[in-house]
């Protein structure tokens, strides 16, 4: 998901991350289309990286603080995260759960513009409304309107504001593996990274490069020393792509799906008692407080009970499904474990063959270098006797 005021470069970032003309000529990108409105739309972009093929849903969010009043703006956004964690939690309670669409919400891009003067006040107030929900990478936009030491001044004085405003961007994790954490370290001394975007392939220096020219020079899109995009595209699709789905996943879905289960039973204990009030005044005249207590409780164990069953139930085909899954797999094992015997075994009876063969030709050969052997003494012999006259 990309999120920042329009014009800071979100499509034109998305079209040279994912090398696509997502938004082109005949179709703008959002922010060109829809003007001061939050509306957030969705697309998909279908790559290929090393063979692979990657199906990635790009969330827009054209126009964010266009308008005079932005209180709530960030509303439309966290409706639509929360609405892709509600059709996960539905598909997740379905019986048949094989097939599983993912569409949550896996990473969210928020552009920092690039003033020099620090977060705006909404982007606080943004961030902070979000980094429970999703994770956050901030980046600052148009990074080629900064020279390198404003860009360093810059990036120094959000991250000291992100931490004491105490917004909760995305952690890039530690791991065991000493080239990884070098990635990460690089990463994390970038962060916010900076980043610039185009659409245009130019001439540099005789190759073809993605950038931005200038009558003083050209900002290359894919060059290091000019901003942190090589970093960003490949933390994204290649190194750091199933951590984001897996923070996803374990924090902020679960965060989710314990606060909708929380509303869920308080809504249910609320229901119980907007029920019990009911009866006392039209049906149960008379009934004292003590057992329209007892009478509440019990609905409220009777109801517990069916959702403890229900759970129970999910939690045994889960089981089952694990179990099946198991078989399935040692069954698989089992056939390729016989397989392997057999050639094995096959492999080592051509082997005995070869040997005997060989053995056979070892001692035909043995056989004919002693008869060699016997004619040359012999033939030596007669020599001998040759020269002593003994034969003539
Ligand atoms: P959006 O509203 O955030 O989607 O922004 P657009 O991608 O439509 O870009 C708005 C304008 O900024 C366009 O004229 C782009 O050419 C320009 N732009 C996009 N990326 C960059 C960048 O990295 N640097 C500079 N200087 N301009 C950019």
């Amino acid at each position: 998901m990309v999120v920042g005021e329009s014009g800071l470069g979100k499509s034109t970032l998305i079209n040279s991350l994912f090398l696509t003309d997502l938004y082109s000529g005949e179709y703008p990108g959002p922010s060109n289309r829809i003007k001061k409105t939050v509306q957030v739309e969705q697309s998909k972009v279908l790559m290929k990286e090393g063979g692979v093929q990657l199906l990635l849903s790009i969330v827009d969010t054209p126009g964010f603080g266009d308008a005079v009043d932005n209180s709530n703006c960030w509303q439309p956004v966290i409706d639509h995260i929360d609405s892709k964690f509600e059709d996960y939690l539905n598909a997740e309670s379905r019986v048949n759960r094989r097939q599983m669409p993912d569409s949550r919400v896996h990473c969210c891009l928020y552009f920092i513009a690039p003033s020099g003067h620090g977060l705006k006040p909404l982007d606080i107030e943004f961030m902070k409304r979000l980094h429970e929900k999703v994770n956050i990478i901030p980046l600052i936009a148009k990074a080629d309107t900064l020279t390198p030491e404003e860009c360093q001044q810059f990036k120094k004085q959000i991250m000291r504001e992100i931490l004491e405003h105490k917004i909760k961007i995305y952690e890039f994790p530690e791991t065991d593996d000493e080239e990884e954490n070098k990635i990460v370290k690089t990463i994390k001394d970038r962060l916010p990274l900076a980043v610039v975007g185009s659409n245009t392939i130019i001439e540099a220096n005789g190759k073809k490069v993605r950038g931005r020219q200038y009558p003083w020079g050209v900002a290359e899109v894919e060059n290091g020393d000019h901003c942190d995009f090589t970093l960003l595209r490949n933390m994204l699709i290649r190194t750091h792509m199933q951590d984001l789905k897996d923070v996803t996943n374990n924090v902020h879905y679960e965060n989710y799906r314990s606060r909708k289960l929380a509303a869920v039973t308080c809504n249910g204990i609320d229901n119980n008692k907007a029920k019990g009030q009911l009866t006392k005044v039209d049906t149960v005249e008379g009934m004292s407080p003590l057992a329209q207590m007892e009478e509440e409780r019990r609905e409220h164990v009777t109801k517990m009970k069916k959702m403890e069953m229900e759970m129970e139930q999910v939690f045994e085909m889960k089981v089952k499904e694990k179990v099946q899954k198991l078989k399935d797999s040692e069954g698989e094992l089992q056939r390729r474990h016989e397989q392997m015997k057999k050639n094995l075994e096959a492999q080592h009876k051509e082997l005995e063959e070869r040997r005997r063969q060989f053995e056979e030709e070892r001692s035909t050969w043995e056989t004919q270098q002693r008869i060699l052997e016997q004619q040359k003494m012999y033939v030596m012999t007669l020599e001998k006797n040759k020269k002593k006259g003994k034969i003539f």
